[in-house]
């Protein structure tokens, strides 16, 4: 992704930083893929009969299933399974999205249809999900050359650990399929990273939320992911969920982006963040499970500031102007502090 303030300046100097993480050729990233794989099918247990993954053709169909439980305490990674893409439970919802939107943009053009179709989508979305299919969610990860998009990819994609050395952006030209099945609390949802979007595309590919990542220890990266938030929330009013990335927390001593920084410009842009480290698998399930959960409280009717509205509306009609006003100015205190606890900009569950 390449924003406008040049990028590619930001590159080199975010690889000399990770010298220690080594590149890997492209065979042998597919080796230690494919071993992965295998590795897996073998120490997880799966309820339903488990299907043969050592034929190639299976293995490409095959769909791998996160599974996270949230508890007062946390969330629980439940472990991983597969599942064989074919199957009616993984048809998806985002192919059928994808043909109501070729059909509504080939009758028009305008922008304002564009918008509105990304909103249409997301109701769809809503509505295929709980009946025919699993919901389909596509996140779309932005941020500087270097900050350790693809690597956080590759981690998401899978409970065991990647280590992100195997995966730099010199793999983009590898076809990879960053689609996964995550059950969270029962329910069951498709979603697919997209790496290395430009932004004006993010819109034309009905994108349900954004990933802004960057290092903690470029304050470079840390321009770049604070311009698109900007671009994204002020130019272009964009109310899909926003989580920010503080990427290689594990580089404590070339620490250069301050926590408070980020929490501040997190809070002032309406977005969660989340301090991660592909590199030691640190926070990425957490990541996971905040963007699903993020997608989620978006498409609940509940949230929508309409129905507060509403229900504050309702409240205080028959009363006299006075005590209206009073109950009025109670209610939103209550609320600004309550939404202040529970909604912190580092609840991604919330
Ligand atoms: P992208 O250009 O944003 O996709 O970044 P990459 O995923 O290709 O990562 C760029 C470099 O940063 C690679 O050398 C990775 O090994 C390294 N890297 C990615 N994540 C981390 C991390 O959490 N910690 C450290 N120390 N290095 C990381
Ligand atoms: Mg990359």
């Amino acid at each position: 992704m390449y924003f406008n303030d040049n990028d590619f300046e930001f590159s080199s100097e975010l690889h000399t930083r990770c010298q220690s993480f080594k590149h890997k050729s492209r065979s042998l990233v597919r080796h230690c893929r494919n071993r992965s794989l295998r590795h897996v099918s073998k120490a997880y247990t799966v309820p339903c009969s488990f299907p043969d993954i050592s034929a190639s053709d299976d293995e490409s169909r095959l769909c791998r299933v996160r599974s996270f439980k949230t508890t007062s305490k946390g969330i629980v990674n439940r472990g991983d399974s597969f599942k064989k893409r074919s199957t009616n439970s993984l048809m998806s919802a985002g192919s059928i999205l994808d043909n109501e939107k070729q059909r509504l943009t080939s009758t028009s053009s305008d922008v304002s249809d564009i918008s509105q179709l990304s909103t249409m989508s997301m109701c769809t979305t809503l509505s295929i999900g709980s009946s025919i299919a699993p919901s389909y969610y596509r996140i779309a990860l932005l941020g500087a050359s270097g900050s350790g998009k693809t690597s956080l990819i590759r981690q998401c994609l899978t409970s065991e650990f990647t280590s992100s050395y195997e995966t730099t952006s010199h793999d983009s030209d590898i076809e990879d399929d960053n689609t996964m099945c995550v059950v969270l609390d029962g329910e069951e949802s498709m979603i697919e990273l997209v790496d290395d979007l430009m932004l004006g595309e993010c819109e034309a590919l009905r994108v349900d939320a954004y990933v802004i990542v960057f290092d903690v220890t470029s304050t470079s990266s840390f321009k770049v992911a604070t311009s698109a938030v900007r671009q994204l929330r002020v130019e272009r009013g964009c109310d899909r969920p926003v989580i920010l990335v503080a990427n290689k927390a594990d580089l404590a001593r070339q620490r250069n982006v301050k926590t408070a920084d980020i929490r501040t410009f997190a809070s002032r842009y309406d977005c969660k963040c989340v301090e991660t480290s592909a590199a030691l698998n640190y926070n990425v399930d957490n990541l996971v499970v905040g963007m699903l959960a993020q997608i989620r409280i978006k498409l609940s009717p509940s949230t929508s500031p309409v129905a507060t509205h509403i229900q504050e509306e309702d409240l205080t009609k028959k009363l006299p102007m006075d005590k209206k006003k009073k109950i009025l100015s109670l209610l939103s205190r209550f609320f600004k502090q309550a939404r202040r606890r529970v909604r912190s900009c580092e609840n991604l569950l919330q």
